[in-house]
């Protein structure tokens, strides 16, 4: 089964993402280090550090996931933007070290009119530097896929294969998002489109590299290049494609995160959570 889990808030310090992890009884959290819309980098105290660490003991085992801000822009042709972005990819990579967090999740970044190609290796150049600046950082950088509005890279899959490429000592993974992967116009509502697109990740990414999903049901149409996250079965991607996802025997043991609205008391999440574990169970009684 996999390891069903969520994004949580660190409103109030960094252990409440965990102790809200715990009242979903979810298996796996993923946060954002410090407000994601700030590019401040967080000064954590021994004792915060220490606080978080012993909830997580206390949590179990579980996979920690960091998702980096969405301002940076690995990819940005601006040099000011593109050194700040990566400045930033070094700060996580030694908070990650500090929080015992083993995946790092970030965006793979927009070219701005400038090209794929040029995009990729700035984004490939900005993952060398900060793999060498933070050599104790001993967990894997996943790169996310994008519904690839605009000039966003990694919507198509093709470019990760491009990026794989340029980053011949650097294993890096993938986290595949539903709704973006949907919104760029990957279908996967039965069972051969699912395989279908099952085939581009082999290709492109080789399905050892996926280490993390993201399950998100989407409010947007097919290929829209839209993105706005919904609660799991209740939006335009549906229960069934979810089913092949949380059942596909390749992907068992990866941690699998819910992104989708959420209410003060957490029901929505525990909800969403309850719908993805049932889904994953129907495959042991076929
Ligand atoms: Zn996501």
């Amino acid at each position: 089964m996999p390891l069903f889990g969520a994004h949580m808030s660190i409103s109030g310090g960094l252990e409440y993402s965990i102790k809200r992890i715990k009242q979903v009884k979810g298996e796996a959290l993923q946060f954002f280090s410090k407000n994601q819309r700030q590019w401040k980098i967080p000064k954590f105290t021994s004792k915060e550090i220490e606080l978080f660490l012993n909830e997580y003991t206390k949590w179990g085992n579980y996979p920690l996931i960091i998702h980096t801000s969405y301002l940076l822009n690995l990819a940005s042709p601006d040099k000011d933007l593109y050194q700040k972005s990566i400045q930033n990819l070094i700060a996580e990579f030694k908070i990650a070290t500090l929080l015992n967090v083993s995946y790092i999740v970030t965006h793979p970044g927009s070219h701005r009119g400038k090209g794929i190609k040029l995009g990729i290796s700035l984004l490939a150049n900005a993952i060398i530097e900060a793999f060498e600046k933070v050599p104790e950082f001993k967990g894997i950088l996943l790169v996310e896929n994008t519904c690839g509005a605009g000039n966003l890279l990694g919507g198509n899959l093709e470019e990760f294969a491009l990026l794989k490429e340029k980053l011949l000592d650097i294993k890096i993974g993938f986290c595949l998002d539903t709704a973006h992967l949907f919104g760029f116009g990957y279908d996967f509502r039965t069972s051969l489109t699912y395989q279908k697109l099952k085939q581009k990740i082999k290709n492109y990414l080789d399905l050892s590299n996926v280490k993390l999903w993201h399950l998100n049901d989407s409010l947007c149409d097919l290929g829209s290049k839209k993105d706005k996250h919904f609660h799991i079965g209740q939006g335009t991607i549906g229960l069934k494609a979810f089913s092949f996802i949380v059942q596909d025997k390749d992907f068992q043991n990866l941690p699998m995160i819910i992104e989708t609205p959420k209410d003060k008391t957490l029901s929505s999440d525990k909800k969403n959570l309850q719908t993805l574990k049932q889904l994953a169970k129907q495959v042991r009684s076929k």
